[in-house]
C-alpha cells in the first residue's frame, strides 16, 4: 500500500460516507504501515480510533482489500508523544467487534452507544424541542440552562439524546470531563463508596466532572441517602457552573418520593418533554433504520406499505418499532423472500398483537366531551340540543372506527341508545367529514390524541 493508494482509498471513503463524516472521522486517519496482513492506521486520539473502528472499519477494510488483497485486518493506533504507536483497537473482518466503551478508567461513567448520535436521531414535531436543547448543550458553550431536564415515556429517545450530547461534547470540547451514567449506577457507586469507606474519593470524583449526565433519575426516588448525596453533588456542580443533564420518565414535580428540594432544584433549568411519537415521526424513524439495514441486507427489498403499516400499528415505543424491523430483515433474509405486507404480518404477529391499542368507548367519550367542552353526562344523557348531539355523534363515529365494539354495544354505552341511532350518527359524521373542514380537522385531532 503506497501513500498514493491511501489517497485513493480516502477518496472513495469520501464518496461513501459523505463530506461531513469524512471530515470528522476519515480525514484525520494516516496510513502507518503494513505488518503481516494488518494495516496499521494511526489516529490522533483513542476516542477517534474507537469511533472509526466501530463505525467505519468494515468499509475501510473493504476498500483496502480492493487495493491490496493481502490485507486481513486493520489496527488503529494512537501515536503518543514519544511517537511510539500503542494499540487503540484491533478489528478483524472475521470477528466483528462488539461496541466497546471508551472511558477514562478513573472516571465513573458508563459506556456510550456508538449508534446513539445526532446523525441517527430522527427529528419530528414530538421531539424537536428536546432535540434542539440537546444540540445546544452538545456544543459545550457557556451554560445557559442548568440542568437540562429531559423527560418522556419509555423508548422515546431520552438515552439516545444524552449519548448524542456526550459524543458531540467529545468532539467539540475534548477538554471537558464528560460523565454519563444511570441513576442506578450512581447509587451503586455511592453504596460501594460507603462500604469501602471511600466517601471522600467519591465526592471528589463527582465534583471534578465538567458535564454530568444522570439517566433515569426517577430511580433514586424513595432512596433517601442516595438522594441526599445526589443533591449535594448536584449543588456542588451547579455552583461551579458545570452543566448537568438529567432524564426521567416524568416531569420533576411528578416523581413520587423525591424530596421537594430536589424537585425544585431540577425545575430550575430547562425542562423539556419528549412527546409520544406521531405517525410521521415513526415513519421517518423506520425509513432511516431501513437505510441502515440495507447495508447489511443489500439483496432484500421492502414494500413501502410495510413501513406505513408498522408506523400505524406499533405506536408507543420506538424500541419495539426498531426491534420489529430488525427481526423482519433477519427473517426475510433467512427465508429468502422480499419484505411484503404478508411477510411482515406473519413474522411480527406477536408484536402486533401486543401493541394493539385497546381504546375504550369511555376514553373516546371523555376526550370528545373535553374537546367540545361539554359534560360527560350530557354526552351520554338524553339531551338533543345540537351542542350535545354533534359531539355525541362524533364520539359514536370514533368508537366505531377505533374500537371493535358492535353498534348495539356502542349504543349501550351511550345511555342505552338503539343501534340504529348509532348507525345514523356514524353515517352523519361520515357525510360531514367530507363537507365540513372543521369537523374533519376535529376528527383528526381527536384521533391523534386518542392514539397517543
Ligand atoms: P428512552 O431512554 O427514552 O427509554 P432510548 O433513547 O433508549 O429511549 O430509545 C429507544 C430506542 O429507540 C433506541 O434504539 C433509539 O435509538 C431509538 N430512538 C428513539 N427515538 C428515536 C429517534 N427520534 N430517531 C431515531 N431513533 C430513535
Ligand atoms: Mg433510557
Amino acid at each position: 500500500m503506497t501513500q498514493d493508494q491511501w489517497g485513493q482509498l480516502k477518496q472513495s471513503m469520501l464518496r461513501t460516507v459523505g463530506e461531513n463524516s469524512f471530515k470528522n472521522w476519515i480525514d484525520p486517519l494516516q496510513f502507518h504501515d503494513m505488518q503481516d496482513g494488518v494495516a496499521v492506521i494511526s489516529v490522533p486520539t483513542n476516542f477517534l480510533g474507537n469511533y472509526v473502528s466501530q463505525n467505519f472499519s468494515d468499509m475501510i477494510l473493504h476498500q483496502f482489500s480492493q487495493l491490496d488483497p493481502t490485507v486481513r485486518r486493520l489496527r488503529f493506533q494512537v501515536l503518543s508523544k514519544d511517537t511510539q504507536p500503542r494499540p487503540a483497537r484491533t478489528t478483524s473482518a472475521a470477528a466483528p467487534t462488539v461496541p466497546e466503551a471508551q472511558t477514562d478508567s478513573d472516571l465513573p461513567g458508563a459506556p456510550l452507544d456508538p449508534r446513539f448520535t445526532f446523525d441517527t436521531f430522527v427529528v419530528g414535531k414530538p421531539n424537536e424541542l428536546a432535540h434542539a436543547a440537546a444540540r445546544r448543550v452538545g456544543k459545550g458553550e457557556a451554560v445557559s440552562f442548568n440542568p437540562l431536564f429531559l423527560y418522556g415515556g419509555v423508548g422515546l429517545g431520552k438515552t439516545h439524546l444524552m449519548h448524542a450530547i456526550a459524543w458531540d461534547l467529545h468532539i467539540n470540547r475534548p477538554d471537558l470531563n464528560v460523565v454519563y451514567l444511570s441513576a442506578e449506577q450512581f447509587m451503586y457507586r455511592f453504596v460501594q463508596a460507603l462500604r469501602d469507606r471511600k466517601m471522600m474519593d467519591f465526592k471528589q470524583l463527582f465534583r471534578s466532572v465538567d458535564v454530568l449526565m444522570v439517566d433515569d433519575v426517577q430511580f433514586i426516588a424513595g432512596k433517601d441517602s442516595t438522594q441526599e448525596e445526589f443533591f449535594h453533588t448536584f449543588n456542588a456542580l451547579v455552583d461551579q457552573n458545570k452543566q448537568i443533564i438529567i432524564s426521567a420518565d416524568r416531569a420533576p414535580g411528578e416523581i413520587k418520593d423525591l424530596e421537594e428540594r430536589i424537585k425544585s432544584r431540577l425545575q430550575c433549568g430547562l425542562v423539556v418533554d419528549l412527546h409520544p411519537t406521531d405517525y410521521e415521526l415513526r415513519l421517518g424513524i423506520l425509513q432511516s433504520k431501513v437505510d441502515q439495514h440495507r447495508k447489511s441486507y443489500p439483496e432484500l427489498t421492502i414494500d413501502p406499505h410495510v413501513l406505513e403499516f408498522l408506523a400505524h400499528r406499533i405506536s408507543k415505543n420506538v424500541r419495539v418499532l426498531e426491534g420489529a424491523l430488525t427481526r423482519l430483515f433477519a427473517f426475510a433474509s433467512l427465508i429468502g423472500r422480499d419484505i411484503t405486507l404478508e411477510v411482515a404480518q406473519d413474522c411480527l404477529a406477536d408484536i402486533l398483537r401486543a401493541s394493539e391499542r385497546k381504546i375504550t368507548v369511555e376514553e373516546i367519550q371523555r376526550k370528545v366531551a373535553e374537546h367540545y367542552n361539554i359534560r360527560l353526562s350530557d354526552m351520554i344523557g338524553p339531551k338533543r340540543l345540537r351542542t350535545y348531539a354533534r359531539p355525541r355523534q362524533i364520539a359514536m363515529y370514533l368508537a366505531k372506527q377505533m374500537t371493535s365494539r358492535s353498534l348495539p354495544e356502542i349504543g349501550r354505552r351511550f345511555g342505552g341508545r338503539d343501534h340504529t341511532t348509532v348507525l345514523h350518527g356514524v353515517k352523519r359524521i361520515e357525510e360531514l367529514k367530507v363537507q365540513d373542514g372543521q369537523i374533519a380537522e376535529d376528527l383528526e385531532m381527536l384521533r391523534r390524541a386518542l392514539e397517543a
